[in-house]
């Protein structure tokens, strides 16, 4: 069976989040199962990992949109180095920039990378046996497929769509229509949501089955989904949650060069103090005091407004008896209060930007991961955290509620109901309970640590689900 994921990120081509570890992972895992064939087909950026290996033209083409006639030609990595094929689609002016995000005409950029990749399959008499489209970015090939006669070669192909992140639709005004292959016009309904194109609403409507990456987060979906609450209820027939797993072979602390002392469940505590003196050293903390961290985008999906106050609470109500070391980029208003709180404070160490050395140190060093998320589809921080040793911290919210439980009932983080300041802070006062019981505090390491989150159990679930849509069965 031959799988084709189409997203604009890929682990370590090009990562922003959760979506490229899940890309550049998942892949790799599904080509271990027999009869498997799974490749990924990103759009080229003009990052590090294009220039240090060696590609193939495989296609060179042109397509129409609207008035513009568009150079596509797609370029196979030659080695397979990441575990599966990796194929990039370069259009100059669209698909040859920076960064996956953070352009004014996005809309026309991932139009343009679906569009590509539809003219590439179908001009090459490449028929897949799942298109698999990763967020709203590739939401509208379930219905190009189905609808554009440019594409009658594809039709029929079987599509399933992952909602990594149901936050972001990617809704754009109907006069983009024009830019969207030729399609039959009486189906413009299944692209429309509330008088837009919108490429998140269409995939729901249009895929064979679509997944979110927990079951807890397609619960949460049908009473918060920024209006699509109904259609996923509607749809719901066709919905399933499979849990990500992560890449042990890249997380793993006995082998990971990023570390500065690696360690396995044998001598982590040990080492996980001698990586945190070090980094204690680097930023100006005190290594004797509990270390909490935060690690992600400054947004209010992750409860990162509440931050500033957290940090000047804790470190007031503590008499400065912890470190706290935050690293992330994001909204500017939290980014100053930090930068603000990062000057007054001796505890406190801010590290502004997307790096991801620096998160794999932080992992190993911590002993508290906080995450405060108001919205955690999966939620991959807490994992790596559990697997590095260090214990959670977290909302009870969407996967982070699948995948951590409070010591009180068995598990081994902490949980709090409320995306708030006073729970952060109830949260923070009991982690430093735990941290003066030297007993309590080394298990909780060791058990973190025992958890088992690679990603064979999700990466046989989404390949029966395939299978399923070919016998028609429902159950995974
Ligand atoms: P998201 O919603 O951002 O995708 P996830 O928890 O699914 O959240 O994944 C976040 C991923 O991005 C993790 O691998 C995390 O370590 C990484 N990450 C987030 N922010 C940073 C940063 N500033 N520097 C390095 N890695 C980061």
């Amino acid at each position: 069976m031959t799988i084709y994921h189409l997203s604009t990120e890929c682990y370590p081509v090009a990562k922003v989040g959760g979506l490229a570890d899940v890309v550049g992972a998942l892949p790799k895992y599904q080509n271990k199962i027999k009869g498997i064939n799974a490749k990924v087909v990103m759009p080229w950026y003009n990052k590090s990992f294009v220039y240090d290996h060696e590609f193939n033209t495989v296609f060179d083409g042109f397509i129409h949109q609207g008035e513009n006639v568009l150079q596509v030609q797609i370029l196979k990595e030659k080695t397979d180095v990441l575990g599966f094929e990796l194929f990039m689609v370069k259009i100059p002016g669209l698909l040859d920039r920076d960064n996956p995000y953070g352009y004014q005409d996005e809309s026309f950029q991932f139009l343009a990378f679906q569009y590509g990749i539809l003219h590439w399959l179908s001009a090459m008499h490449i028929r897949p046996d799942i298109l698999h489209c990763h967020d709203y970015h590739t939401g509208l090939i379930p219905f190009m497929v189905e609808n554009c006669p440019e594409f009658k070669f594809l039709k029929g192909v079987k599509t399933i769509g992952t909602i990594h992140n149901g936050e972001y639709q990617g809704a754009m005004d109907w006069d983009m229509s024009k830019y969207i292959p030729d399609f039959d016009g009486y189906k413009w309904g299944l692209m429309d949501w509330n008088k837009t194109i919108n490429p998140l609403a269409s995939m729901i409507k249009c895929c064979h089955a679509f997944t979110t990456v927990s079951e807890g987060y397609l619960k949460e979906l049908f009473i918060s989904f920024r209006g699509l609450e109904g259609l996923v209820r509607d749809e719901f027939g066709k919905a399933y949650g499979i849990i990500n797993g992560i890449d042990t072979e890249v997380w793993n602390p006995e082998t990971d060069p990023m570390l500065d002392f690696n360690f396995n469940i044998n001598n982590a505590v040990e080492k996980k103090k001698k990586n945190k003196e070090k980094l204690c050293k680097e930023y100006g903390l005190r290594p004797e005091l509990p270390l909490f961290a935060f690690i992600g985008r400054f947004a209010t999906e992750k409860g990162a407004d509440l931050l500033p106050d957290s940090v000047w609470r804790s470190i007031k109500q503590s008499y400065g008896g912890l470190n706290i070391i935050i690293l992330g980029s994001g909204n500017t208003y939290i980014e100053n209060k930090l930068k603000e709180y990062d000057y007054t404070y001796t505890n406190f160490a801010l590290d502004i930007g997307y790096k991801e050395y620096l998160s794999h140190k932080i992992y190993a060093s911590a002993d508290f991961l906080l995450m405060p998320s108001r919205v955690e589809p999966c939620g991959l921080n807490q994992m790596y955290s559990m697997r590095y040793g260090t214990i959670p911290i977290v909302r009870y919210t969407g996967g982070l509620r699948d995948t951590v439980h409070d010591i009180s009932t068995g598990g081994t983080g902490l949980n709090f109901t409320h995306a708030g300041v006073d729970d952060i802070i109830h949260s923070m006062n009991r982690a430093m309970k735990i941290y003066h019981e030297k007993n309590t505090m080394e298990d909780l390491i060791h058990a973190n640590m025992q958890f088992d989150f690679s990603w064979e159990k999700s990466a046989q679930k989404y390949v029966t689900l395939y299978n399923n849509l070919f016998t028609s069965k429902v159950s995974i």
